[in-house]
């Protein structure tokens, strides 16, 4: 491996070592921006990335049987959070892109036993649109009233953090949180309401709460700007444009195999990062052996592996820090996709997905109907599920051989959607200690871990600032560039200055 960058005037001086630990999303998208960003500023670096694993990608895995396209773990990414989508396009990916199927747009509450559908012009879990969200039975009359509170009751303006719970529950009231904030605030965190952060997994509502005093006033003029925005925009709307959802057309592990495909630094895979120690007063403070022995020294290190695999890592010089890692609770999940001919599953209902709230007592936490969610999922004759398991409501059936979860997923269908039939084929994905767990607190937490964090130790993915691919992917990015604004603050004439990305 090339050590010393040669410059033109004869000098040689060693070249800034970056070491990734993690090959996820978040350590693709870390290396990805890093070289980009190194090479539009002529500074020379090298770094190297590493991945425990043979397969790259971390969460995102997707397979392809026959003409199905199944998603293991997430099956698409928000577009209100642009980074995501604007990797994507930095990838040359951005004509791969496909929206949410507009015709079925519809997501269902199971509710009481019966699949009731979530009322028009729903934003999130607050009503925008007062007719359909009258006429619908899925909140009671009361219910109903006592969401309408929102308009008048006292906004809270300050920072301080609360769980979802206590927010709903002052904002809207006890049956909105259960049937609404509970299945779909809490289900995309895999949380528990009364442990989640609002500021850190939904801090947008207390933003609007914050700025018009009303939840309810404050979407319903959000989404009429929208409105305006799209009537008066010269250019003409388009349904990747307005999708609030988007993923790749052969699936979203289409961005990680891209991401692999463009590094030109040292990657390994399917050898991981067995211990880290860090000697302030050596040339390169940090020094890394990997599993068989191999050692490598760096300036600088970017832990993107889950939080304890990082606790672990620097349990043997910064005991807090692992500490306070280790406080991050992560649970196990798991998704099974099952496959059928559309002419053994009659009629299902119109919509794409359903939630189902802790209420219900229900053994499976939530159904994707992959094939109406998005194109190219399934063949036409086909239709293609997708059920989540386990999570922090249901976590022993993480536990159950894959014969037994098959058979509990089957019979859970058969209650919540009337589906009879035998699937062609299934696919169980089995995510342990996968999903961190954002509780009360965690901003404040996060706080005091980076600055527990020497220089040139820098924390970055789902444990820390946001789960989702866009978040991760961003992450990524603002690790690179601060991993590059601490290179710019080491000894002038330490490191040099050159064209490239030194190849390994
Ligand atoms: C079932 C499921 C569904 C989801 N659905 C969505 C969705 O629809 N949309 C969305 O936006 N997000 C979704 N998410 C969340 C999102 O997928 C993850 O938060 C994100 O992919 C995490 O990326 P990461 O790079 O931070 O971590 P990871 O993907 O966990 O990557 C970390 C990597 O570090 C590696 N590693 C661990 N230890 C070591 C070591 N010692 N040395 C070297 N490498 C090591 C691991 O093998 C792993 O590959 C979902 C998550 C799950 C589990």
């Amino acid at each position: 491996m090339i050590d010393i960058l040669h410059t033109n005037n004869g000098y040689s001086s060693p070249i800034p070592h970056i070491v990734i630990i993690g090959g996820g999303i978040t350590g693709l998208s870390a290396a990805f921006y890093l070289e980009r960003e190194a090479q539009a500023r002529g500074l020379a670096i090298r770094y190297t990335l590493i991945e425990r694993e043979k397969r790259w990608g971390g969460k995102l895995l997707t397979d392809t049987v026959d003409d199905f396209v199944i998603e293991g773990g997430p099956d698409s990414f928000i577009t209100q959070k642009p980074w995501g989508v604007q990797l994507a396009r930095d990838l040359g990916l951005g004509d791969q892109l496909i929206p949410i199927s507009e015709r079925r747009g519809k997501v269902y509450v199971f509710s009481r036993g019966r699949l009731q559908p979530m009322p028009d012009g729903m934003m999130l879990i607050v009503p925008t649109r007062m007719m359909p969200f009258a006429l619908s039975p899925l909140i009671s009359p009361v219910g109903k009233l006592r969401m309408a509170l929102d308009l008048v009751l006292p906004a809270r303006r300050d920072s301080s953090d609360e769980t979802v719970a206590d927010f709903i529950r002052r904002r809207l009231g006890r049956e909105a949180l259960d049937k609404l904030a509970e299945p779909l605030l809490s289900g995309i965190h895999n949380s528990e309401t009364e442990r989640q952060s609002i500021m850190a997994t939904f801090p947008r509502l207390r933003e609007v709460e914050a700025r018009h005093g009303s939840l309810i006033r404050g979407m319903v003029a959000q989404r009429a700007a929208s409105l305006r925005r799209q009537a008066t925009s010269a250019r003409p709307s388009t349904p990747l444009a307005n999708s609030p959802f988007v993923t790749l057309k052969n699936g979203v592990a289409g961005l990680t195999n891209a991401l692999v495909q463009s590094l030109t630094g040292r990657l390994i895979n399917g050898r991981g990062v067995a211990t880290l120690a860090h000697d302030p007063t050596a040339s390169r403070p940090y020094r890394i052996h990997l599993d068989d022995g191999e050692r490598l020294d760096a300036d600088i290190v970017m832990l993107t592996a889950p939080a304890y695999t990082a606790a672990e890592l620097v349990e043997s010089f910064l005991p807090r820090l692992a500490t306070g890692l280790r406080q991050i609770r992560y649970v196990s999940t798991g998704t099974v996709s099952l496959a059928y001919r559309r002419a053994d599953v009659g009629t299902l209902m119109d919509g794409y997905g359903v939630v189902i709230p802790r209420a219900e007592g229900r053994r499976i936490n939530a159904i994707t109907i992959s094939s109406s969610k998005f194109a190219h999922r399934a063949p036409d004759d086909s239709v293609l599920l997708r059920v989540f398991v386990g999570g922090s409501r249901n976590p022993d059936v993480m536990d159950l051989e894959d014969t037994a979860l098959l058979a509990l997923v089957q019979a859970e269908l058969r209650t919540v959607l009337g589906l009879q039939a035998t699937p062609l084929f299934s696919r169980i994905y089995r995510w342990p200690r996968a999903n961190p767990q954002y509780d009360v607190g965690h901003l404040e937490h996060m706080n005091a871990l980076e600055r527990l964090c020497p220089p040139g130790l820098l924390l970055s993915g789902s444990a820390y600032r946001g789960v989702g691919i866009p978040d991760c992917a961003h992450q990524g990015q603002q690790a690179a560039m601060d991993a590059l604004a601490y290179v710019d603050t080491l000894p002038a004439g330490q490191y040099a200055t050159s064209n490239a990305v030194e190849a390994s």
